[in-house]
């Protein structure tokens, strides 16, 4: 099922029927306040009152003209002086290949490098998505070269990849900000763990490490983004037992997704951030939502027997 429903997030022919159903679209409501920006930042202004910070991204991937890569950068310098103009602690999350990466690398990091400026304006930061492994390599490139000069850029590094332990520990001389998410995508068992058990250990293993004293030291911050109760409860046995603080680092969770455990880690002083995605290219990324959890098919079923 997983696999089908990862195949799924790459048709278009699919992606072009599916969108125009009601049923489909007030599914994807469980999962995404709404398609406009101003829908994200009142959901963040709401997230502020439990306690909890927000991040947004617009979603959309693989533009094919440099055109839509600069539009897409236009729109984010909006989103910071809106979140400045509100007085959020909002963070921004971008996707390389919406910013042209498939086009040109430097384009891609010129306008990446334009958003890590503003955002540090903003005394906020400024994230890189990882998407499927084709991407890797080009990702972490962007991010090795931009870095030292944009201390405000952060990037996510998948557990599910066999290469991501070796990654990380390329990445910590540069104080790196980092995201460790298990990984969305579909990728072949000679680059991913096949097996779940792996999947977590990789996933606790690189959070142990970026919360080690010599990780730290060498400036680097945690972001744990994951819904996942046992990993959280062994990273938190971990963070007290080398002692560091619960504002530390952070925990990070989409939207909609385990609101019992986002507020629980709020209440208990632990740093909650929820990503919130808006924007109307939503088809592959809510087919990934769903691979995750193929239970939330029945949220479609039930859409569809009450239309
Ligand atoms: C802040 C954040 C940023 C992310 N950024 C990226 C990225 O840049 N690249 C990337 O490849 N992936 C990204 N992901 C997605 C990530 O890779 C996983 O696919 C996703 O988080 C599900 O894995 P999990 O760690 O929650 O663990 P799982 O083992 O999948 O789930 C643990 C529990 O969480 C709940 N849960 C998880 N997913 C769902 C769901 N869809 N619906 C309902 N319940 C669910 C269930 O209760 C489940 O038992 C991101 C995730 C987060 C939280």
């Amino acid at each position: 099922m997983r696999n089908a429903l990862l195949a799924a997030s790459r048709s278009t022919w699919l992606r072009e029927r599916a969108t125009r159903y009601r049923f489909v679209r007030r599914a994807v409501t469980r999962f995404m306040p709404g398609e406009r920006l101003e829908d994200a930042l009142e959901a963040a202004r709401g997230l502020g009152a439990g306690r909890m910070s927000a991040i947004v991204t617009c979603l959309g991937e693989n533009v094919s003209k440099p055109d839509e890569a600069a539009a897409v950068k236009r729109h984010y310098l909006e989103v910071f002086d809106k979140v400045s103009a509100m007085g959020l602690d909002v963070e921004v999350s971008i996707k390389l290949t919406q910013l042209g990466l498939d086009l040109s690398r430097d384009l891609a990091a010129g306008h990446v490098a334009d958003l890590a400026r503003r955002a540090a304006g903003n005394r906020s930061r400024l994230w890189i998505d990882m998407e499927d492994s084709s991407y890797t390599d080009a990702t972490l490139d962007v991010y090795r070269g931009l870095r030292p000069s944009h201390p405000s850029l952060g990037v996510c590094l998948q557990s599910y990849l066999r290469r991501s332990q070796a990654d990380l520990e390329s990445l910590l001389p540069l104080g790196p900000s980092i995201r460790v998410v298990k990984g969305a995508y579909r990728e072949p068992p000679d680059k991913a763990f096949p097996r779940k058990a792996d999947v977590d250990e990789s996933f606790f293993r690189m959070s142990a490490r970026l919360i080690s004293a010599e990780a730290i030291a060498a400036g680097a911050w945690t972001v744990i983004g994951t819904h996942d109760p046992v990993l959280v409860d062994r990273i938190q046995a971990r963070a007290q037992a080398v002692g560091v603080a619960r504002d530390g680092f952070e925990f990070d969770l989409l939207y909609g997704i385990r609101r019992d455990l986002q507020a629980g880690l709020a209440e208990g002083g632990w740093k909650v951030r929820v990503l919130i995605s808006y924007g109307s290219q939503w088809f592959p990324w809510y087919m990934r939502r769903l691979a995750e959890r193929p239970a939330n098919l029945w949220f479609v079923v039930r859409g569809i027997l009450a239309s």
